[in-house]
């Protein structure tokens, strides 16, 4: 990072740079690989892949395999549930299979992690629906990149009673709710919204169990959600 002063209408200002470039000379065409590679997962910088490259280089052979066989295992037989879409090892997920939940409840989550945050609150024993995503003009996303179009049918077959909305309270999230409640507004279903206790912007991952267990439970009709904004 670099501090420079500019001269804007007779001010001096100083404005910080931020500069994510990172020259790096290797020694070594192989590492210079792998630290390229390792650079491309989010949040992780060059200065970090260097470390965590040479971290794996000091550890046994085995365990370096061991890592890149299930990444790859990961990436070549990766399932997603038919009904639900969230990732699993079978064609229908274990949720989805499982005869105690109660299979006219869904909750409209964006990924597993959400499916995960809620599953560790105990309060629902709904279903799910993961959409893959949320609509996001901005990064390309439309609402065919989503699983929109299969919750639609799903709710067209008439054994939904209820949809809970439980997107992240970003602008994208809320525009997805409201993409698919449009869709859904006329069809015989109940829609809510999970009561946020947490700020807008929070992603649901990261609120506490408690919190986000409650806020499960005091949902409130996905109409009131829309007045409250
Ligand atoms: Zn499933």
């Amino acid at each position: 990072m670099a501090v420079i002063q500019i001269n804007f209408r007779g001010k001096v200002q100083k404005v910080k740079i931020v500069c994510n470039f990172v020259r790096m000379e290797f020694s070594s065409k192989l590492l210079e690989n792998a630290v390229y590679e390792m650079s491309q997962l989010p949040g992780i910088g060059k200065r970090t892949a260097l470390r965590l490259v040479l971290h794996l280089l000091k550890q046994p052979e085995a365990r370096t395999a061991q890592l890149a066989l299930s990444l790859q295992q990961l990436r070549n037989q990766v399932n997603f549930c038919s009904s639900c879409h969230n990732i699993s090892d079978t064609v229908i997920c274990e949720i989805c299979a499982n005869p105690k939940r109660d299979t006219g409840v869904v909750c409209v989550v964006e990924d597993i992690r959400d499916v995960m945050a809620i599953e560790n609150t105990s309060q629902f024993n709904g279903l799910y629906h993961v959409l893959g995503g949320k609509i996001s003009p901005m990064e390309g996303i439309g609402p065919q990149d989503l699983t929109i179009h299969s919750l639609v049918e799903k709710v067209k077959q008439g054994s939904i009673r209820e949809l809970i909305f439980a997107m992240s309270s970003t602008m994208e999230g809320d525009t997805t709710n409201f993409y698919i409640y449009k869709q859904i507004q006329h069809l015989d279903v109940n829609t809510s919204a999970i009561a946020r206790g947490i700020s807008v912007g929070d992603e649901l991952e990261y609120a506490d169990e408690v919190t986000l267990g409650r806020s499960i439970i005091n949902r409130i009709p996905f109409e009131n959600s829309l007045k409250a904004h």
